[in-house]
């Protein structure tokens, strides 16, 4: 906009800006306080007092001081002096042919002064051991620094709950309450040691004692007795963890604060303390243009408010960075509005579908069947751990099968594999599925019997690491595919697989 224009229209950008600023900030703490969440201009000049510099203060050093603007904590009480077990690390940074150097998002957040500031007040880990490149070592430090302080911590962070599952495999590690040897990263020894003072016998009599019971059922709180909340992402394919997280956690509230990636942050969860099933995240208009692609609807594109409720649509992100309308894969439906942005449930990842016939089976479908299949399981105090799945038409007719990773809920109960369990496990799943998958697998040479492939403990976190080592994934940002069929990943799970089972009867119509 050139001179002439800003000055013409002086009037109409002022009222856009208020508009802008209120819409954005509406529900701010401050904000809250004089308009209750309202965006109405005549309100903002009635109710909101003209102010000082004084006046502000008080939150100004608030922010100073570190204090997060997170939600989530005003909905806790305790916590504000506590530490956060955050199970953070970083990747290498690595220079791309034109010199630029490049990281994923989350390393890159992690080394701006705005986390350094305020990590150091509120994390119970040093930032040495967030700055570990090596996810191992960074998990056993996070932990030993969170056992340690272990009266401290009121809750845990993760980007995504996949990575409190794993740590708490490695607990089974520490049992000394000292550093391992195999912790070889320089910046970790040195600051984790002088957190842990030497070797703490008491604290490792307290870990030995809860490890060696027979039931791990309620580790985390055991282990950290003040803890209220788990925070991390547990939508999408994501929900698969919540049952083994409410395990181990004794139910402690879930709350999954946002919904971003690499290319831009696109949503929070308003209500933070709401069930893991009724979660929706809040748009924000601030951070990138966004428009949607109505499911199924190849020329409808709308811009964010004009979303219809009820609709599903794929999101395409316009960046500051040189992004446009680029497809993000996500397939999301509006619940609701938050004054006039939308709110999204998470539907699924758009390209993670299988099929062997003509039938074609979403990511939300093979998580439906899952959660069915799982109640079987707890029957026989089994836990699934992990799982991908694969379109096998490698046999006539094709067939789909399911990798799954097992674990005994009873710490060194073996995984006993009952025949009865695992075939009805198969059948359950199959009737789960849409009317289409269950037409053709009533005709024989359609579709052909659905398979369960269990695999050997730990699979999937060497699956992982391979992806981490090879692929250069990031471990904070690391999701386990839904399905698959790299020949390289099948290869991998194939080799560890200890037992089939076959639904042995066709699901009803
Ligand atoms: P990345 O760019 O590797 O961080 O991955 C971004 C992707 O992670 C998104 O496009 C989503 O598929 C997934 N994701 C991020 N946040 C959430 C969330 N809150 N719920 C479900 N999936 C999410």
């Amino acid at each position: 906009m050139d001179l002439e224009e800003l000055t013409s229209k002086a009037k109409q950008i002022q009222e856009e800006m208020l508009e802008e600023i209120l819409r954005v900030n509406a529900n701010t703490e401050y904000l809250r306080r004089f308009l209750h969440g309202s965006t109405d201009k005549e309100l903002f000049k009635k109710n909101v007092p003209v102010i000082t510099y004084e006046d502000v203060k008080p939150y100004i050093e608030r922010v100073a001081n570190g204090e997060p603007s997170n939600r989530t904590f005003r909905h806790f009480k305790g916590v504000e002096d506590g530490k956060v077990l955050a199970f953070l690390n970083t990747r290498p940074l690595y220079k791309i042919l034109s010199g630029i150097p490049v990281a994923p998002v989350i390393t890159s957040f992690i080394m701006t002064d705005y986390f350094k500031n305020w990590s150091s007040k509120c994390y119970a880990s040093p930032d040495q051991v967030i700055l570990c490149t090596d996810n191992n070592q960074s998990i056993y430090c996070h932990l030993l620094c969170a056992l340690v302080q272990r009266e401290e911590i009121v809750s845990i962070f993760a980007p995504f709950a996949s990575t409190v599952i794993q740590a708490i495999k490695f607990l089974e590690n520490i049992r000394s309450g000292d550093l391992s040897e195999w912790i070889t990263d320089r910046g970790c020894r040195d600051s984790v040691s002088v957190i842990l003072r030497g070797p703490n016998l008491e604290l490792a009599d307290v870990i030995e004692h809860e490890c060696s019971q027979k039931s791990w059922e309620g580790m985390i709180t055991r282990l950290w007795p003040n803890i209220k909340f788990v925070q991390s992402i547990i939508t999408g394919q994501i929900s698969q963890y919540i049952p083994i997280l409410e395990y181990y956690s004794n139910k402690l509230p879930l709350i999954s604060v946002g919904y971003s990636s690499s290319e831009t942050l696109l949503g929070v969860n308003v209500n933070p303390l709401c069930k893991p099933q009724d979660i929706s995240y809040t748009f924000s208009p601030n951070m990138s243009y966004l428009e949607f692609q109505e499911e199924g609807n190849n020329d409808e594109i709308v811009d964010l408010v004009n979303v219809k409720i009820g609709c599903s649509y794929e999101v395409l992100v316009t960046n500051h960075f040189g992004i446009y309308r680029y497809r993000l894969g996500d397939i999301l439906q509006v619940t609701g509005f938050y004054n006039t942005p939308p709110q999204f449930r998470f539907v699924r990842r758009k390209n993670m579908v299988i099929s062997v016939f003509m039938e074609v089976t979403t990511e939300d479908d093979i998580m439906k069947a899952l959660n069915r299949a799982r109640v079987v399981l707890e029957s026989s105090g089994l836990m699934l751990m992990g799982f991908t799945c694969y379109s096998d038409i490698s046999t006539i007719p094709g067939h789909y099968d399911f990798y799954w990773e097992l674990k005994a809920k009873n710490f060194e109960g073996i995984v006993k594999l009952g025949n009865k369990v695992m075939v009805k496990c198969c059948c359950v799943m199959e009737e789960s599925f849409n009317a289409l998958y269950r037409g053709f697998r009533n005709k024989n040479d359609s579709i052909g019997a659905l398979e369960i492939r269990v695999v050997q403990e730990g699979t999937f976190d060497y699956l992982m690491e391979h992806f981490i080592s090879e692929g250069g994934a990031s471990a904070s940002q690391y999701k386990t595919p839904i399905c698959t069929n790299s020949p390289e990943v099948l290869a991998i799970l194939e080799d560890r697989v200890v037992a089939r089972f076959f639904s042995d009867k066709t699901p009803p119509l």
